[in-house]
């Protein structure tokens, strides 16, 4: 069971899906199924054009607004762009390095870099994501896959806010309707936390919350609740269905209720 002092956190990644009244009522209906939950953050991460439409629909609740990308400098000629600054008025998470960024626009680790030191500048949360390939998991490079991902995020980086959320999310999980199992999930946690301590401090590394990411359904989020580092999930498709995203941060709550009992 994890750690009490780590309230879970649950982001939901909509992606580029639905139009701007499917966006409305889903936002409806997250909040009636999900304002006010305890034990659980909850993130709600639109397409940028709707950042300020979800900012409204949620005001004054429970449930937080969070970008799916963020460009690093802070303004200029950069066209489709927007800036952490930017971002801080309507959200207060970030997602950066997600595969899709790094596999579909080429993103490098110096990217994913610059842009996390960007969200932590504005004083948003990142959630940080990272994962390996199948090929990489066959080949039996996780671990070196996570290492380098890592230390090239938090190159330049003194301290890690504690605040700071890692999203472990193996390629081959995403969208594809095979979860890591809970072993598998746990054990890239519990190395991610260790590197983190390393890089950082010890205490650090045993605030920092680690999402799951890759396929989270209604079904098989209360084991990976279940384990020792994984203090919440990344999720995409079950997302944009309210009862079962609802489902997923309940989970998520009762584990970590059962770790204060
Ligand atoms: C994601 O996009 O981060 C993700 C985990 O997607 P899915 O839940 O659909 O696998």
């Amino acid at each position: 069971m994890a750690d009490p002092n780590r309230v879970p956190i649950v982001g939901g990644n909509w992606k580029m899906h639905g139009t701007r009244t499917h966006a409305g009522e889903l936002l409806h209906a997250l909040r009636a199924a999900l304002d006010g939950i305890t034990d659980v953050e909850i993130v709600i991460c639109p397409p940028a054009l709707w950042l300020t439409d979800a900012a409204d629909a949620l005001a004054d609740g429970s449930l937080h607004v969070g970008a799916q990308n963020v460009h690093w400098e802070p303004e200029g000629a950069f066209t489709g762009e927007q800036s952490a600054a930017m971002l801080a008025d309507t959200a207060t998470h970030v997602i950066v390095g997600h595969s899709e960024r790094r596999q579909v626009f080429g993103e490098t680790d110096e990217q994913t870099n610059l842009k996390l030191r960007s969200v932590i500048e504005a004083g948003l949360t990142p959630i940080l994501a990272v994962g390996e390939s199948s090929e990489e998991r066959s080949a039996g490079n996780t671990d070196a896959v996570l290492r380098r991902q890592l230390h090239a995020a938090f190159e330049g980086l003194r301290t890690l806010p504690i605040g700071t959320v890692i999203a472990y999310e193996p390629v081959w999980a995403i969208g594809t309707g095979l979860a890591a199992t809970p072993g598998v999930a746990q054990e890239a946690a519990a190395s991610i936390r260790a590197l983190v301590g390393d890089r950082f401090s010890e205490a650090t590394g045993s605030l920092i919350r680690i999402q799951y990411g890759g396929s989270v359904n209604a079904e098989n989020a209360s084991d990976l609740a279940a384990q020792l580092d994984i203090d919440g999930a990344l999720v995409g498709g079950a997302s944009l269905q309210p009862a079962e995203f609802a489902s997923i941060c309940g989970a998520f709550a009762h584990a970590h209720r059962r770790t204060r009992a």
